[in-house]
């Protein structure tokens, strides 16, 4: 007779320990099969040196050596549709659970909707819990069920309701044996779906007391090293719990971090609630903006060339390292919007092909909020100056130098656009729109 089973699906949360849907699985009468799939729809958009990728097969292996080593277990990865691969599972077990986590990106809902279905018609269950924030969808919303559209009464809802609740860390260690006892569970190299390793490596996160507490002091300098805590990719793939990294916060009581982490999860419900935001304006008028888009100024800008330091300094570090400084990103995100009136979507875009933690829904969060169409966005008129934020944030230029190595060279260009002439005619532009 073919052994019950249920099964765990990883996705964005790649560990073993303080995870909801997991540790779910985990309590159930039968042994658990932890799969992962390589989403070919996913992976078919990307370069084949992507890190993320890299940085997903890497953690896979290294769970499977834990499980294999201290569990006699593993997990089973594949590389596929995922409704083709769950049909190839039930032809070898006989499932009664799907186990899993809840994404709220609007290409993981259609996805999770049609595995369900799929599920539903093989009499199988397909639970799904909360597991990458603290509070989701409808958890935090005003008095009349709405949700909130301005971050400040949706950060001060979130810590009332985070008072009186209780937060619970899901510590799975004594229940890992409840795994299916299987070393030899399908694998898949980089290479098998056509990758190779990326040179670029993610780093580790620091959350150490000495951050957390000093954090507001070193968070806006582009230059200090470990002046901001490197969670990004982390809390994108789930490589560490947000539970985990929550009780940290509190128990450092830094406001400021804590409200980054709260900003984090407003975007998510965000998008959640209103998925059309992924490329139309929150706000309709600003879709009506008359868009520059000169293919010629997008390439100076992605390639750092746009004669501004600081901006330059940033595209640089993003096209070398897949990561730029959030000060940094602010910058780039307006002088693209705003001096050179091209599309937030076309930035946005490139960001998600290069930002090591590139998350939709803070992603097109803070671009619509640089851009002023999103919520609770920066005012149209609001238009950072590239020049002085350099006096503000870069003083001794320790920043720029790293990353703009020829600043004194003949070569390095020219401003491509005077500020104050980008300025003027950015109003005109937005006036027009919004005014109509
Ligand atoms: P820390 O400063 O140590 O903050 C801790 C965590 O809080 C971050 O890892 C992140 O999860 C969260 N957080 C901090 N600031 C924000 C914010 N403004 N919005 C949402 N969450 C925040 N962040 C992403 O995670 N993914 C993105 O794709 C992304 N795109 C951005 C695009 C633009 C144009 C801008 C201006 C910001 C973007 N951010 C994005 C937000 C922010 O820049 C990064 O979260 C931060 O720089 C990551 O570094 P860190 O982990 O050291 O952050």
């Amino acid at each position: 007779m073919v052994k019950k089973i249920c099964v765990f699906w990883y996705r964005r949360d790649l560990r073993l320990d303080d995870n909801a849907g997991f540790f779910k699985a985990l309590q159930d009468k039968n042994p658990v099969l932890p799969i992962f799939i390589f989403d070919k729809d996913i992976l078919k958009e990307l370069h084949n040196n992507d890190a993320r990728v890299s940085f997903i097969h890497e953690n896979l292996q290294s769970m499977r050596k834990k499980l294999q080593e201290q569990h006699d277990s593993s997990i089973a990865v594949f590389y596929g549709k995922p409704k083709n691969v769950f049909q190839e599972l039930i032809s070898q077990y006989q499932i009664e659970t799907v186990y899993t986590n809840h994404d709220y990106e609007p290409y993981a809902r259609d996805r999770d909707k049609e595995v369900k279905e799929f599920l539903d018609n093989k009499n199988i269950r397909f639970n799904t819990f909360k597991d990458q924030v603290i509070f989701e969808k409808n958890e935090i919303v005003k008095p009349n069920g709405d949700p909130y559209l301005v971050y400040t009464p949706y950060k001060n809802k979130w810590k009332e309701i985070f008072e009186e609740s209780n937060l619970k860390i899901y510590y799975t260690s004594q229940y890992l044996d409840n795994l299916i006892k299987n070393t030899r569970l399908p694998n898949i190299s980089l290479s098998d779906m056509g990758f190779k390793k990326s040179l670029i490596k993610i780093k580790g996160f620091d959350v150490s007391p000495d951050l957390v507490q000093n954090y507001e002091e070193t968070r806006n300098y582009p230059s200090k090293k470990n002046g901001t805590s490197g969670l990004g990719p982390h809390l994108r793939f789930g490589t560490v719990g947000i539970r985990t990294i929550m009780k940290k916060a509190i128990a450092e009581k830094n406001e400021v971090f804590l409200s980054e982490l709260i900003w984090r999860e407003f975007f998510m419900q965000i998008l959640w609630h209103y998925p059309r935001t992924k490329n139309t304006s929150f706000k309709p008028k600003y879709d009506r903006i008359d868009w520059i888009n000169k293919e010629e100024d997008f390439e100076k800008w992605k390639k750092g060339e746009t004669g501004y330091p600081l901006v330059d300094a940033g595209m640089r570090q993003l096209n070398k390292t897949g990561y730029m400084h959030n000060r940094v990103r602010m910058v780039v995100a307006s002088f693209l919007c705003k001096h050179l009136l091209i599309d937030w979507r076309w930035g946005e875009a490139y960001f998600a092909e290069k930002l090591l933690d590139y998350d939709m829904s803070a992603n097109v969060g803070n671009w619509q909020w640089a851009a002023g169409s999103g919520v609770d966005a920066a005012p149209y008129f609001r238009i950072f100056n590239p020049t002085t934020q350099i006096a503000k944030f870069d003083k001794q230029l320790a920043y720029i130098n790293t990353w703009v190595k020829d600043l004194n060279e003949l070569t390095y260009p020219p401003p491509m656009i005077e500020h104050k002439t980008a300025r003027k005619r950015c109003l005109k532009i937005y006036k027009e729109a919004l005014n109509q």
